[in-house]
């Protein structure tokens, strides 16, 4: 649960119960409106350039957002066998969909988000994280995901949860139900992969989020990567599948990642071999 402020010089926001701030320091306001569905305002910081802000809460920043977004489209793109349909629940940013279009063998990407505003306030604040938006094999459907992921069944390789915290109209995302209905929407060497908070605050029980994968997916994996705007910056993230292990490459796309890699700013192979042997803070707060 977070708590933040926006000052005239400071933003700052709450969290670990309250008992620890971050602050960026703010250059002014560039929009600010309230959706049907929450608060999108996008601040300039000193720090970290452009800043989106949900609900008073951090989303995405010039600085780091590429962190995120090259973890959670180039990890199941180096593995699956055979990528043609990907599903994003949430990504309103536009940052997860610019990574997935980078691979040619993709036929469909449907980006499932809820409030059009935050894509509308994405394309005019975040234009290169949105520059992929246009890719002819995009389908930009303001849906809500709790009902859209009942509409396919064995039909996506991969599906991405990017939502916000699971509270309001975010909460559906997070119920053993809905990861049903993941498993079944997902194909034969379906993976899926979810951001999973700070496991040395663990504000949330993060173990649990994991049990709940375990009762669906036989392989369940997490993996750290640096978030500056969020709480406490140490960031997990969940991998699941059917099968698939999460470094067990696809080796017919080697040849192709090792060219786009050098365009990357987070992602590269060795990276990637490395990414799942984790400490023993992270082994145990997961449970992985
Ligand atoms: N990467 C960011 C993070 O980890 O905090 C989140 C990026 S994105 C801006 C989060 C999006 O999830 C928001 O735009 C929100 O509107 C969307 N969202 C929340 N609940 C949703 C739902 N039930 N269906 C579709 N999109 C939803």
């Amino acid at each position: 649960m977070t708590e933040s402020i926006l000052g005239n010089e400071w933003y700052s926001e709450r969290y670990f119960f309250k008992n620890v701030a971050t602050s960026f320091k703010i250059k002014s306001v560039l929009h600010s409106e309230q959706s049907k569905y929450q608060k999108i305002d996008v601040l300039d910081t000193f720090a970290l350039g452009r800043l989106l802000l949900l609900d008073g809460k951090t989303m995405v920043s010039d600085k780091d957002e590429f962190v995120y977004h090259e973890v959670m489209g180039h990890i199941p793109a180096m593995i699956h066998p055979k990528l043609k349909n990907v599903l994003i629940i949430g990504g309103g940013d536009g940052g997860i969909v610019r990574e997935f279009v980078k691979h040619p063998e993709i036929e469909r990407i449907d980006l499932v988000e809820i409030d059009e505003r935050v894509i509308e306030v994405s394309k005019t604040f975040f234009p290169d994280c949105t520059s992929g938006l246009t890719d002819p094999r995009v389908n930009v459907l303001p849906q809500d995901g709790v009902e859209y992921i009942k509409t396919h069944k064995n039909f996506f390789d991969v599906i991405i949860i990017d939502s916000t915290d699971p509270e309001d109209f975010a909460a559906g995302l997070f119920t053993q139900e809905f990861y049903h209905h993941v498993y079944e929407a997902l194909t034969e060497n379906g993976i899926m992969m979810a951001q999973t908070e700070n496991p040395l605050y663990d504000e949330y029980g993060i173990k649990s989020f994991y049990d709940n994968l375990r009762n669906v997916y036989p392989v369940v994996k997490s993996f750290t990567g640096p978030m500056l705007i969020y709480p406490g910056v140490f960031w997990t993230f969940a991998y699941a599948s059917k099968g698939l292990l999460p470094t067990q490459f696809n080796e017919s796309k080697i040849p192709f990642m090792s060219m786009l890699e050098k365009k990357l700013k987070w992602y590269n192979m060795d990276w990637h071999k490395g990414a799942f042997n984790l400490s023993n803070i992270h082994k145990s707060v997961t449970g992985c």
